[in-house]
């Protein structure tokens, strides 16, 4: 028998919610759907240190800056379920009009420099759409902790900035990027790539994971400018290749700090695909 407990609405789920707050701690994990071990990875984090796990699973209109990217975002809700297994936990999979009572709900932020670099220079607008969706999914579930993959480091990074500017309780837990077996960021997107596609895309982690062993030879510039040349080289459709500070984001440039991450973006066969590692 399955452990899951579907809502769709939000009145049902917080009423479940309230009696289920008596037991103990609340963990959160927003997700678009299209499951894959990364999710999992999370979940299983937040079951490991909570009482009550609640999974989002939602498609965030807001988010998406691009009408096709939206279309073509897998929708996968009964594998997702399935993929859960046995696992004891909340799925609230709403409608678009249950988290959006008002079409044009909208929460608007000052995230400085951290929205305006690399996703929020490619993809304006998607952090307001981000800041929006979060917004609202914690203001429905008020967890006491939620999970976030560094897949997405940049809105891992926005999200700490609205909790503080927010002034929410919730404590805001990073999760390490989970890959498949060829090096390459699980994503849901993964499974729109073609066979030969996906064996291209394992050449990201591939050329990152040489950059970073090159580091004492190199300012950052340098090597930011040697990979974008090897990536192109490689037929890779490069949106950017950014070295930034862990913390502010901001583009490095001569000198290394602790904690540097490089991050890319890039189209395989129309597919966008994103990607980051830690300069150790
Ligand atoms: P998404 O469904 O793509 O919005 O992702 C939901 C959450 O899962 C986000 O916090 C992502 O950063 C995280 N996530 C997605 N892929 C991975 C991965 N490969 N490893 C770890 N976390 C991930």
């Amino acid at each position: 028998m399955s452990l899951i407990r579907r809502f769709t609405h939000v009145s049902p789920l917080q009423e479940y919610l309230l009696e289920r707050r008596d037991e103990g701690l609340i963990g959160f994990v927003p997700t678009m759907g299209a499951l894959h071990d990364g999710h999992l990875s999370l979940v299983d984090r937040a079951l490991e240190e909570c009482d009550t796990v609640v999974i989002s699973i939602f498609v965030n209109p807001k988010q998406f800056n691009n009408a096709q990217d939206l279309e073509k975002y897998p929708r996968t809700i009964e594998k997702d379920i399935e993929l859960l297994g046995d696992r004891e936990v909340v799925v609230f999979h709403p409608e678009f009009s249950d988290v959006y009572p008002d079409k044009a709900y909208e929460v608007k932020l000052d995230l400085g420099n951290i929205a305006d670099v690399m996703e929020g220079k490619f993809r304006p607008g998607h952090f307001d759409g981000v800041v929006t969706v979060v917004s609202r999914l914690f203001d429905i579930v008020n967890p006491d902790m939620a999970y976030f993959g560094e897949k997405d480091y940049q809105q891992l990074a926005v999200i700490h900035r609205m909790v503080e500017v927010q002034e929410r309780l919730v404590e805001v837990v990073p999760c390490p990027i989970l890959r498949e077996e060829s090096g390459l960021a699980m994503s849901s997107r993964n499974m729109l790539l073609s066979y030969e596609d996906k064996t291209k895309a394992s050449g990201i982690y591939r050329l990152l994971n040489e950059a970073i062993q090159r580091i004492d030879e190199r300012s950052p510039k340098l090597l930011a400018d040697e990979l974008r040349a090897e990536f192109t080289s490689e037929g890779f459709d490069l949106e950017y290749i950014d070295i930034t500070h862990p913390l502010t984001l901001e583009t490095l440039h001569n000198e290394w700090v602790d904690g540097a991450r490089i991050f890319i973006a890039c189209y395989i066969g129309g597919v966008r695909l994103i990607d980051n590692i830690a300069v150790k």
